[in-house]
């Protein structure tokens, strides 16, 4: 449709002008403060600024990059569960990194009045700055003094969070079936029952992007799973071809370099036309502007993303006959996330009606989901997420056992692995005593 491409045109057009040398801005301040619950971090400016931000962890941080601005002489206060504020100049801006304590509970990011970016971090479930006093600004001569030993990290395990997407809702059907079933329900009960699954398992945390027949801009999927700070992004869609016979599966990741097949590209196409059903005009397919959105931290995402998409693919191959056999790419706009690895699951075929009748069986979308759910697992299982906490100088190597801890709670608490503290004391099994003492098998690296 011509119009809807000017109207895109012009769209990315006002994109990419706010990536460009913008209007010099300078920032004014950067405050902090904190409650047990939560630290916010206002940044003011000078001028009106654009910006863009992400998480990264190991250690924890939060990145916003301000296009066009420039420190001045502001100097950050840290306080809560920033522990730091860094600042460094940009080819065309400021990059503002909170060195953070502990991964906070969530992240958001809003426009403040006049010219301010507010952070808001809530605190870790386990409070790591129960301690924080209500409200306090600190002066810059309040930050901590320098250890006088380089810290001991150990890494600890930590829950994988995943991000499951049902495609579509609302008044997006997405793909609708010979006998008019339609994409937005199945992927939604697929991935509800993905969640299901991924719940049942030790160390998940779960979240949907939608668990309703709404509709939900590309743009606003992306942003849940950045503010979740997820693991992994699953995008569930089935798929439609104009050839009734085209059928399986196939798992796709981003690509920035073009379609892997015509197909893939027809696909993403189709997929990426969500924002204009729903009559919201964001639209970015053109390349250039993926790049300037995209950052360098990118690559490791992709690579990961890869990696759990074909063990998703070598799942769904066991339920049955694939439509691609190896993971395919494309530019779909709910992929394009820097830091998060995403990959988009066309189920099967809603426009073949085989593959239509098996999509419309409450037990084949379970088995699909068990399917996803071993791919995933399985990818998890070998990479656990762990964050790097610092142990405190002469941390003990033993530990006398108390009422109350297991093996499995004392692992954790020391952030070892269950296996190593069981090989590091000679047990069988699990079964300690109280008052046993447990050689500590910590592992240290200095920074
Ligand atoms: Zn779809």
């Amino acid at each position: 449709m011509r119009r809807a491409r000017l109207r895109a045109c012009a769209v990315l057009l006002a994109l990419l002008a706010a990536w460009g040398p913008a209007q010099a801005a300078t920032l004014l301040s950067a405050a902090s403060q904190a409650s047990a619950e939560r630290t916010e971090v206002e940044l003011r400016f000078d001028a009106p600024v654009q910006w863009r931000w992400f998480r990264l962890d190991g250690p924890e941080r939060v990145v916003i990059d301000v296009s066009g601005a420039a420190q001045g002489g502001a100097q950050g206060a840290a306080a809560g569960i920033v522990e730091r504020l860094r600042f460094g100049a940009l080819e065309d801006g400021l990059r503002i990194v909170l060195d953070l304590e502990a991964a906070p509970e969530s992240v958001s990011l809003a426009a403040g009045e006049p010219h301010a970016i507010t952070v808001r971090l809530s605190a870790p479930p386990q409070s790591a700055v129960a301690s924080a006093p209500p409200a306090v600004l600190a002066a810059p001569e309040a930050q901590p003094a320098p250890r006088p030993t380089a810290p001991v990290m150990t890494a600890v395990a930590r829950p994988v969070v995943v991000v499951i997407d049902p495609g579509h809702g609302g008044k997006d059907s997405g793909a609708v079936g010979p006998s008019g079933l339609m994409e937005k329900n199945v992927a939604l009960s697929i991935g509800r029952e993905l969640k299901r699954l991924l719940e049942a398992q030790a160390g998940f945390r779960v979240r949907l992007t939608r668990d309703s027949d709404t509709f939900v801009p590309l743009r606003d999927r992306i942003r849940i799973a950045r503010e979740a700070g997820a693991d992994l992004f699953v995008s569930i869609h089935a798929d439609a071809f104009d050839d009734r016979r085209a059928h399986g599966s196939s798992v796709y990741v981003l690509s920035n370099r073009g379609a892997s097949s015509e197909h893939a590209r027809l696909l993403a196409r189709r997929e990426n036309e969500a924002d204009l059903v729903g009559g919201i005009e964001i639209q970015d397919r053109d390349e250039t502007l993926a790049a300037v959105l995209l950052d360098i931290s990118q690559n490791a995402a992709l690579e990961a993303s890869v990696d759990i998409a074909s063990r998703v693919l070598q799942g769904m191959g066991g339920l049955g006959r694939l439509h691609k056999s190896t993971v395919q790419r494309a530019g779909f706009v709910v992929l394009k996330s820097p830091d998060v690895p995403s990959i988009l699951v066309e189920t099967a075929f809603i426009s073949n009606p085989r593959e239509e009748r098996q999509l419309g069986s409450a037990r084949h979308r379970q088995r699909i989901a068990a399917a996803l759910a071993s791919g995933i697992e399985d990818y998890f299982h070998q990479y656990r997420p762990a964050r790097l906490v610092e142990v405190p100088a002469g941390a003990p190597q033993e530990y006398t056992v108390r009422a109350g801890d297991t093996l499995s709670t004392i692992a954790e608490r020391f952030g070892v692995g269950l296996d190593a503290l069981r090989t590091a004391n000679a047990l069988r099994g699990d079964v300690i005593r109280v008052g046993q003492t447990l050689r500590l098998p910590i592992t240290t690296a200095a920074r």
